[in-house]
């Protein structure tokens, strides 16, 4: 994702999500207080924007005049300026660079060079790795050398959805800030005040949350083909389930979906099984047969075994070689929880 390109004098103040109140306010108390640690990690679900926060955070420490109250950027001091103009000579975003899986060993020394630059007319020098769980070893090690050496007024902002991805000699020297996944009611307000279309066709609040869950800024891209995806996807789950469809048949037909989109979609209809008493009549969500299929063949104990299987299977989405195999294991998990 990139950062539109401002063009007029007026620059955009910062997207303030309002799940990112108690983030925000505990930084604001670091900061007010002379607290500010080297390393933030800065930790949440996919889909919360937590890139934006760690942005919003950046410009607050950039900014020469930040205002009184919330210690919002001002957008207005040359820092701010030059921030919005991508040529702060104290700010450092790292991240994946386009084609690559990981972030390597070169962009953490680019880091390091960047550390031993002196300081121009900021009060401190900001530096985001985003996502940081995608550091190839060496840059972890790399990135290890300049936590344990900090740099004065510098901060280290470490954007992550996956905690527990890290080296934990990382994580032990950076201060965790947690940011609140939003509930089902904050997620479907915000949908209804900001998602109202979606590529010019109203899908509603409630369909845009069976899709991506308490994940609000994935909603952007979802399309109405999205949604009629979702319902083919699991039309076929049941097709497999009642044998009339085969599992590498399938597997061929979505190979070329976005996985963890697919996994996504799972984990919302098996909890939402989790919570049906038996037969109960689902609502008219194209998920509801699923749900039903799944509640009536399922105790509590395989719902949750398939919810963990499902869990576990994700965290090979990226690492996985062979996709057909990938997907012919995803489906599998479901055969072997309705036996
Ligand atoms: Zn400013």
């Amino acid at each position: 994702m990139t950062d539109s390109v401002n063009t007029s004098h007026q620059l955009p103040s910062d997207v303030n999500y309002p799940w990112h109140k108690d983030t925000w306010s505990n930084f604001v108390n670091a900061k007010n207080q002379d607290h500010l640690p080297h390393a933030i990690l800065l930790a949440g679900e996919e889909g919360i924007g937590k890139l934006k926060l760690a942005k919003r955070m950046a410009k607050s420490l950039l900014c020469m005049n930040t205002t009184a109250d919330n210690k919002e950027a001002c957008q207005q001091c040359v820092s701010c300026k030059t921030y919005h103009s991508s040529s702060n000579p104290d700010y450092l975003e790292i991240r994946l660079l386009e084609d690559k899986k990981q972030i390597g060993v070169d962009q953490i020394r680019a880091l390091s060079e960047f550390l031993t630059f002196s300081r121009s007319y900021n009060t401190h020098r900001v530096v985001i790795i985003n996502p940081v769980e995608r550091m190839n070893l060496n840059a972890a090690n790399s990135l290890l050398k300049s936590l344990e050496e900090p740099t004065p007024e510098t901060i280290i902002i470490l954007v992550t959805a996956k905690v527990s991805d890290l080296l934990a000699t990382i994580k032990s020297r950076c201060q965790l800030l947690t940011v609140k996944t939003p509930t089902k009611d904050e997620t479907i307000h915000w949908l209804e005040q900001n998602q109202a279309t979606n590529n010019g066709a109203k899908i509603d609040a409630e369909t845009l949350f069976a899709m991506v869950g308490s994940r609000p800024l994935k909603a952007e891209a979802i399309t109405q083909e999205d949604i009629e995806n979702k319902q083919n996807f699991f039309n076929d789950l049941s097709a497999v389930m009642n044998q009339s469809l085969s599992i590498s048949d399938m597997a061929k037909k979505w190979e070329k979906h976005d996985f963890e989109r697919l996994i996504n979609w799972q984990l919302y209809v098996v909890q939402n099984a989790i919570k049906k008493p038996i037969g109960a009549n689902v609502n008219t969500m194209e998920e509801g047969e699923i749900i039903t299929q799944v509640s009536q063949h399922l105790n509590s104990e395989e719902h949750w075994h398939l919810y963990q299987n499902l869990i576990k299977q994700k965290q090979y989405i990226h690492t996985s070689v062979n996709p057909l195999m990938f997907l012919e294991n995803m489906i599998m998990l479901w055969m072997k929880a309705g036996k």
